[in-house]
């Protein structure tokens, strides 16, 4: 969908981007991450020409960015940033449609696209459609701010810390919904983040850079399981890679066949071995009755199959 090809870009003779080669398929969602300075945004930039690169080529669909009328590449990629970039003296409404009024959607086909998107977002139209951006919490903001990037439908969704300066709150509700869209619309999605839980969570694969270079590419649970130097080892977070490689791993494959002793604590079988570990930890014990969301007994879940070698 989106390839880098030996992509450089420096600023004033100094390497902002250094070779970069990556090959974004259709529908991954991939986040560039790494500490500030770190290239994410260059790179990031670079896919809808807000920064020109000075090396390589990048492809889209097989062709050449440059070889796109500016404003076509750009209509075919929304795009949201963390300062959220709303029109003060627009309503909601038109905020969101600025993409389709541009592209000459009849005032029907724009009306309802922009129901469908609040709705989406848990905004209910009525209410907030000629609301002013600030009469909009933060939260609320960003999600017009997504909604906006959303509207004309474009196949690719470039983000730059889009959720940067929310609450922990709102950032994680906002997190689950943008992982909510991409599972249910199959969009491809480039997400920059310093966050790495934020790129644990939802990365089906992440790059992680660091002065210009790429240090590795790797699905979350590859990053984690075999991190390729002691940069990333850090940047991963040392100290609670455990805890993090658990939130990752679902408890279906430790599952036992036999039901727990009576009186066990149960745990949804949806629930990732972190939430497991929690759950003995809280009730003191050693056993899981593992249940389905109709909360009929799937089986068992013991503490020792989590700390056995696998
Ligand atoms: P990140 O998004 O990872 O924080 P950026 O891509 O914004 O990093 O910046 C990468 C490097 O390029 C930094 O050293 C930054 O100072 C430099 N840089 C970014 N934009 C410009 C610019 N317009 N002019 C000069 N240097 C820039
Ligand atoms: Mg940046």
């Amino acid at each position: 969908m989106i390839e880098f090809r030996n992509i450089g870009k420096s600023y004033d003779g100094v390497r902002a981007i250094d070779n970069l080669n990556l090959h974004i398929a259709q529908g991954e969602l991939v986040v560039f991450i790494g500490p500030s300075g770190s290239g994410k945004s260059t790179a990031l930039k670079m896919i809808n020409r807000m920064i020109d690169h000075d090396q390589g080529r990048i492809l889209l669909e097989g062709r050449e960015i440059y070889s796109f009328d500016v404003r076509e590449l750009r209509r075919r990629m929304g795009y949201a940033i963390q300062s959220v970039g709303l029109f003060p003296h627009w309503t909601v409404e038109r905020n969101i449609a600025t993409v389709p009024q541009l592209l000459g959607w009849p005032r029907e086909r724009i009306s309802q696209r922009v129901s469908e998107l609040l709705t989406l977002f848990g905004m209910a139209p009525e209410q907030f459609r000629q609301r002013y951006p600030h009469q909009l919490s933060g939260g609320q903001q960003q999600r017009v701010g997504v909604a906006r990037a959303l509207a004309a439908d474009p196949a690719v969704l470039l983000m730059d810390e889009p959720f940067g300066a929310l609450d922990p709150v709102t950032r994680a509700a906002l997190q689950l919904e943008l992982k909510r869209v991409h599972q249910s619309s199959g969009k491809t999605i480039v997400l920059v983040t310093h966050d790495i839980d934020e790129a644990l969570l939802l990365a089906d694969r992440i790059v992680l850079l660091n002065h210009g270079q790429v240090v590795q590419v790797a699905s979350p649970l590859a990053l984690l399981s075999n991190p390729a130097d002691d940069f990333v080892l850090d940047f991963v977070g040392r100290a609670d890679l455990g805890i993090k490689l658990l939130s990752l791993q679902p408890v279906a494959p430790l599952l036992r066949q036999q039901r727990a002793p009576a009186g066990a604590p149960t745990l949804a079988e949806a629930a990732t071995l972190r939430e497991a570990l929690a759950t003995l930890a809280m009730h003191r014990t050693s056993v899981l009755s593992v249940v389905n969301p109709q909360q009929q007994v799937l089986g068992s879940l013991h503490a020792a199959d989590i700390f056995a070698p696998r």
